[in-house]
């Protein structure tokens, strides 16, 4: 094909393709500006259409999912699974339960995916699924009755040497038991088709700490090239669930005092830190009660900002730990202008590309989400292994594991971004490293 790579009508062809969804034309454009230098660089990729062929998926499964509440009505949501990239490993990438999931979200998540998986070092493609069922409210048997409808379907495209989903937003131990119950029933077999399973039937140690450990890994790497560490720093984290709960304790053991939390209602403030008993009391709140940020604020008697994300609080370290989109340009502002200096997205695209822009023309260290949580993933891939090679490791050789690949996460990401001319800008950098190994996986397979 002559021409050459122009950002502009790419995202033109790709906005075409897949209308009304913007989270998805985010994420592509980013990787786009990002590895525009290596398309110039190396015309095969350009000759090959390898970034027209990597923004199409594989493959994309739509389904329904009917089930009946507690009161015996049917009710009815939509499932999904994109199987986007398997040119370095069978599709794996997470499962999302929220009702603000479309195929637009999905196809942002699993286009991420694919370099996030790639990063790892790990042998992985890149897919993600979800559903727009929302699990609050909802009691354990009714989660139980989605769970297995949405597997009656999910349970044909999936498989451990073709797709092996996970965890997400309201995608926790409770829902990945429920699912592969349901798995087992249907298939007659016991293996490993999901990741983040129970520690009793298959699951790895340190799985539930390694998004949030693996945040605060990163992070380390990054204030390393500033000589500078957690030790006496103040943090502020968003969101309370899976990421946010584990990278509080990560942050808090290597000396950072925590000092916010979120939900989708608001967030408390507690500049004594959220350490000990309070951390514990997080735990039984989110995960055994299910219960509100709120009732935090109500028992320590701390300050409770209702409707409001926490980036007004002064920090040296954020670690935005809820959803995509929730540092927009003020809130990127208000933050560098109270003193922070190091961001890491613990959550999927947390940060607007405004917000992107502003913390790095500020010099701020930022970690991209691909970059910065993709210890998840990584550990779902050291779940995987043990699986097939029957035997499971202990959590102090899975941690190590863990930081290791996070600490080459970090390396390969800087080194990329010198090498193409962007020192320092790990955006650039994730990006870059990410795509090239999957971009020459898919020229040595062929145009397929
Ligand atoms: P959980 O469901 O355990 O927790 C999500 C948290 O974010 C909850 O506190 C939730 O509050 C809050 N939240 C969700 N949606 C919104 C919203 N629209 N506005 C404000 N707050 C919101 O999910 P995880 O901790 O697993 O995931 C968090 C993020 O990390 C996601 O972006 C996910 O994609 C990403 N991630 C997760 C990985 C993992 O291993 N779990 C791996 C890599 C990335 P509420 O309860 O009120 O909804």
């Amino acid at each position: 094909m002559a021409g050459q790579f122009l950002v502009d009508e790419f995202m033109n062809g790709v906005a075409a393709r897949n209308p009304g969804e913007k989270e998805f034309h985010q994420a592509v454009k980013e990787v786009a500006e990002s590895v525009e230098p290596v398309l110039k660089k190396h015309p095969e990729y350009f000759k090959a259409r390898v970034l027209d062929r990597i923004v199409e998926p594989e493959r994309q499964i739509m389904f329904r999912v009917p089930w009946v509440d507690d009161r015996g009505e049917v009710q009815l949501n939509r499932g999904f699974r994109v199987e986007f990239n398997s040119a370095i490993g069978p599709y794996k990438g997470g499962l999302r339960f929220h009702p603000s999931v479309y195929l637009g979200i999905i196809k942002f998540l699993g286009f991420e995916q694919i370099f996030k998986n790639s990063l790892t070092g790990l042998p992985m493609g890149g897919g993600k699924g979800g559903s727009d069922f929302n699990p609050k409210g909802k009691s354990d048997n009714e989660v139980m009755r989605f769970c297995q409808s949405f597997m009656f379907e999910l349970f044909r495209h999936i498989g451990p040497n073709t797709d092996v989903p996970a965890g997400d937003i309201g995608v926790g131990g409770r829902e990945i038991g429920y699912m592969y119950g349901a798995y087992k029933k249907i298939t007659n077999r016991f293996e490993s088709v999901l990741t983040g399973k129970g520690i009793n039937w298959g699951g790895s140690l340190a799985r539930p700490e390694a998004t949030g450990y693996g945040a605060v890994y990163f992070t380390e790497e990054m204030l390393k090239t500033r000589k500078d560490s957690f030790k006496g720093k103040t943090v502020v984290i968003s969101g309370s669930g899976n990421v946010a709960q584990y990278a509080v304790q990560k942050a808090t053991q290597l000396g950072g005092k925590v000092v916010t939390l979120s939900d989708s209602d608001g967030f408390i403030y507690d500049p004594s830190g959220i350490t000990g008993d309070k951390w514990k009391f997080i735990m039984e709140l989110k995960n055994v009660k299910r219960g509100r940020i709120k009732e935090y604020a109500d028992k320590f008697k701390v300050e409770y900002h209702d409707g409001q994300r926490p980036w007004s609080i002064p920090c040296q370290i954020a670690l935005p730990c809820a959803t995509q989109n929730e540092i927009d340009i003020n809130d990127a502002k208000k933050l560098v202008d109270n003193g922070c200096f190091a961001v890491a997205e613990g959550a999927n695209m947390p940060s607007t590309p405004e917000a992107v822009e502003h913390f790095i023309a500020n010099n701020v260290l930022f970690g991209p989400a691909k970059a910065a949580n993709a210890g998840g993933v990584a550990t779902s891939g050291l779940e995987m292994c043990q699986n097939h090679i029957g035997i499971s490791w202990p959590f102090e050789e899975v941690d190590r594991q863990l930081h290791q690949i996070m600490v080459n996460i970090h390396k390969n990401s800087w080194d990329a971004a010198e090498k193409y001319g962007s020192k320092g800008n790990l955006v650039v950098g994730a990006n870059i490293a990410g795509f090239v190994k999957v971009a020459d996986s898919m020229l040595d397979q062929g145009v397929i």
